[in-house]
């Protein structure tokens, strides 16, 4: 890629990034070697993973569970109509539309759940990790498996008009768990899914999390702003809250335990906050045979599949079944009904 940047198109494209002092042609050779994971591809994950593609970063591992609604295209730039109408993998989607903006690039989309079993994997070989995930419980677990591996990784958050970004790098500055000991109660905190979201405060902190970003990929850490981030966009409020050391009672950066890497083996199911639905993954990932699958469903509902998943319709339920058998189970927020569900229709 060093050589790439004297081919005059590729440093033509990315002139006006060498220009700016901050990264010059050091920084954008940097840049091109550089792996950024990208934790969820909605409407944060949707802006890093745009901005990213077009500043050059080399290698883009997109990670995401969910597919494409119509409710998303209202802040989520990466898809469009046709994918909400096709309801596509949002990894999927993101990893054409990047490729149609910067083919220099690679793009690496999976499908899938992060959890304790895959986020090892998934961080191993990448230089950086934004967080555009919409819940604490993953967040908790990026941040073990970044204090645990050294990687450098940027929360960020928005819901309403307020949004709140901070940079860690483990063991120099604090961890998430040295400032939030604890998430908040499930169902205490607004969501986007109960109290909505508005498209400036995703740009608000995914702009600082890509400049986050970019300083920690070349190399540049004195220009990080060291600093918990908050801003309200609606009622005019920015404010930078010095976070001070990490704790010295840290379980996880100071102690070293990473509790949420242990999880116990077994079936994994969560509520998806809102969204009246339940998410389910076998204790063992499986390889679904969706033709033979959609065949068995066929006389019990509506089924349809492509590539990706295999949606079933049956009454008030819909279940959206994914290639390693994890299922989204819609029209239900309690997890026995989803599970009988799960067993009816998908088995064990
Ligand atoms: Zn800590």
């Amino acid at each position: 890629m060093g050589d790439r940047l004297e081919n005059p198109q590729t440093h033509e494209r990315y002139s006006r990034q060498i220009l700016f002092s901050g990264i010059g042609k050091e920084g954008q050779h940097r840049l091109s070697e550089s792996r950024a994971l990208l934790v969820g591809c909605g409407a944060l994950g949707s802006a890093h993973a745009e901005a990213l593609a077009r500043a050059g970063v080399g290698k883009l591992r997109i990670v995401d569970r969910d597919f494409v609604e119509a409710s998303n295209l209202q802040r989520q730039t990466m898809f469009t109509e046709q994918y909400a109408a096709e309801r596509t993998p949002k990894a999927i989607a993101a990893a054409n539309h990047i490729r149609e903006l910067n083919s220099e690039i690679e793009v690496e989309p999976e499908i899938t759940d992060v959890n304790h079993s895959n986020i090892e994997r998934l961080i191993n070989d990448c230089d950086v990790v934004l967080d555009g995930t919409d819940n604490f419980a993953t967040r908790y677990l990026i941040n073990d498996a970044c204090v645990k591996h050294e990687k450098n990784w940027i929360y960020g958050a928005a819901v309403g008009s307020y949004g709140v970004t901070m940079t860690i790098r483990p063991h120099q500055t604090p961890c998430l768990r040295c400032v939030f000991e604890e998430a908040p109660p499930a169902a205490s905190a607004p969501t986007c899914d109960t109290a909505g979201v508005i498209m400036p405060i995703i740009s608000v902190v995914a702009a600082v999390q890509v400049s986050e970003a970019l300083k920690l990929l070349t190399g540049d850490v004195a220009a990080l702003h060291g600093s918990l981030m908050q801003f309200d966009i609606w009622r005019n409020e920015w404010r930078k809250i010095n976070p001070g050391p990490p704790a010295p009672d840290c379980p996880t950066c100071t102690l070293g335990k990473f509790q949420t890497l242990e999880a116990a083996a077994g079936d994994f199911a969560a509520v998806m906050c809102g969204r009246n639905a339940v998410q389910l993954s076998p204790a063992q990932p499986t390889q679904v045979d969706f033709k033979s699958l959609a065949d068995r469903l066929r006389g019990s509902g509506e089924v349809k599949f492509n590539d990706y998943l295999l949606r079933f319709s049956a009454g008030e339920f819909e279940l959206t079944v994914f290639q390693d058998g994890r299922s989204i189970i819609r029209g239900t927020d309690e997890m026995t009904t989803a599970r009988s569900l799960y067993a009816k229709y998908i088995g064990n």
